[in-house]
């Protein structure tokens, strides 16, 4: 393990707030997107003393932070974008939900701006090292443990990217840590150009927001550009279980020292699953987790837990001081959460389920028979990969939400299939329909916003019926 087990800190310890003053003072940028990440995206540039303006399609009284905004000097343009297309900006900070294609995006570049997500500009003045979770699946879990088993280990570490605080708000602290976690979507890697993290994990790359992406193939290619600035000093933590992570990394993945991992079969130099164990092997040696000590249940989670192993190793922490927080950390609200037993029946809330990946995970760590609770806005995936899982599985199908008839339509002449007018009603219908032995699952395979502010709404609520059953 000797050359996994160093201490590295290539860069620093900290955030850059004077650098970043002084490369984007007096310069012209654009925040496009005004929720969160946009918001703090503009207050950084602000205080960096650059020009901003900031835009959102949403009328004015609908950006809860315009006025925050304006206060600052920050130039407001809602309900469109407007007179913007003309240009004048050096600099375009997009947000994650702001297509890479959206025509005055498209314009700008033409006319020579910058434009890229707050992650790249972050990355800039960041002196720490970063560490990078990316995948469909798994991000969250995967970020928020690791940044447990730094902290427990006694590292000061900063967690955020696309999860809890944005990364230029990490820069603007000043806080001096060891590591930089970050979890990072697909919409940031759109538009990185310097970003480089001396630790890149790619969990899985399955279908989603085909919505947005020209094909799947597009959508891989840029969970892909998380790795294209490594070098040989970095590392790309990899899951071989994943057929297209698999062939990226035959034909040549990058420059860093891939840390493949698997759930099934040998890895060379890597972490492998005897089916009680993990055993990481590299240069000779060998080290084990037995499962029984991790509190994280199901197969997914034995992939999460395998690329956390490997990044904790990686910045040094020892065996047992990665097993001792594996031991405590019980997952997150709302992915595969256990809620109550009814009558010998199991209620899961996987709200966070939001598209086909997690959702076939879902299934294969369920014995069955499973009543599913699934439907919302689609993602533009093709269900019918579900079907040997929901015709093994799933006894009861009750369909919710906008992609309720594409689903029936993909699937619903495999197993008994319902529709619900709403959550409580399907909830309602599973409970009724149940026998001992079966388990309820909420998992979408779609995101809430037809009938919900967010998953966690419906999660919530999903819950909250389940209780007054
Ligand atoms: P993300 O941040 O990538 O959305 P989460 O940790 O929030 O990831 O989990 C999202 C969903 O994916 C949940 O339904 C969870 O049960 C499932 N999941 C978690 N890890 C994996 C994995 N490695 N592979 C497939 N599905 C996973």
């Amino acid at each position: 393990m000797t050359t996994l087990a160093k201490n590295i800190s290539p860069r620093g310890n900290g955030g850059g707030l004077k650098r970043a003053k002084e490369a984007l003072s007096g310069r012209r940028a654009l925040v496009v997107g005004l929720a969160s990440t946009g918001l703090a995206a503009a207050r950084f540039l602000k205080k960096c003393g650059a020009v901003v303006t900031a835009t959102d399609s949403k009328p004015l009284k609908e950006i809860p932070a315009a006025e925050e905004l304006l206060s600052l000097g920050i130039e407001v343009k809602a309900g469109g974008h407007e007179g913007l297309e003309k240009g004048g900006f050096d600099l375009v900070i997009v947000s994650p939900g702001v297509p890479y294609d959206l025509k005055l995006l498209c314009g700008l570049r033409d006319l020579g701006a910058e434009v890229i997500s707050d992650i790249e500009l972050a990355y800039r003045f960041i002196d720490a090292p970063v560490i990078a979770i990316a995948g469909t699946n798994g991000k969250t879990t995967t970020t928020t443990l690791l940044g447990e088993i730094l902290k427990d280990a006694g590292k000061k570490v900063f967690v955020g990217g696309n999860i809890g605080t944005p990364a230029v708000e990490f820069v603007e602290s000043e806080m001096a840590v060891d590591h930089c976690v970050l979890e990072i979507s697909s919409f940031h890697l759109e538009t990185t150009d310097r970003f480089n993290p001396h630790v890149g994990v790619l969990l899985n790359i399955t279908e989603d927001h085909l919505d947005r992406y020209r094909d799947f193939e597009h959508y891989a290619e840029t969970k892909f550009r998380l790795f294209k600035n490594q070098t040989a000093a970095d590392y790309a933590i990899v899951n071989m279980n994943d057929p297209i992570i698999a062939e990226r990394v035959r034909n040549g993945l990058g420059k860093g020292r891939a840390v493949p991992f698997s759930v099934e079969g040998e890895t060379k130099d890597g972490l492998s699953y005897n089916g009680s164990e993990i055993v990481f092997r590299c240069s000779g040696q060998e080290e084990r987790y037995p499962v029984s000590d991790i509190r994280l249940k199901g197969l997914h989670n034995i992939e999460n837990v395998m690329a956390v192993i490997a990044a904790s190793r990686i910045t040094g922490i020892g065996r047992d001081e990665i097993l001792s927080t594996l031991k405590r950390f019980e997952g997150l609200s709302h992915r595969m959460e256990f809620v109550r037993e009814r009558n010998g029946v199991q209620y899961i809330d996987d709200s966070k389920g939001t598209n086909i990946g997690s959702l076939m995970m879902a299934l294969r760590g369920l014995k069955g028979p499973v009543i599913l609770i699934a439907g919302g806005v689609d993602k533009g995936g093709d269900y019918r990969v579900l079907g040997p899982l929901v015709k093994e599985k799933v006894k009861l199908m009750v369909l919710i939400g906008e992609a309720r008839f594409k689903i029936k339509d993909a699937l619903g002449a495999i197993t008994e299939t319902v529709m619900a007018a709403s959550l409580k009603e399907a909830v309602e219908v599973s409970g009724k329909n149940a026998k001992a032995g079966d388990t309820v699952l909420l998992c979408p395979a779609c995101s809430s916003f037809d009938m919900f502010r967010s998953y966690k709404e419906r999660g919530d609520k999903f819950k909250e019926f389940v209780r007054a059953l």
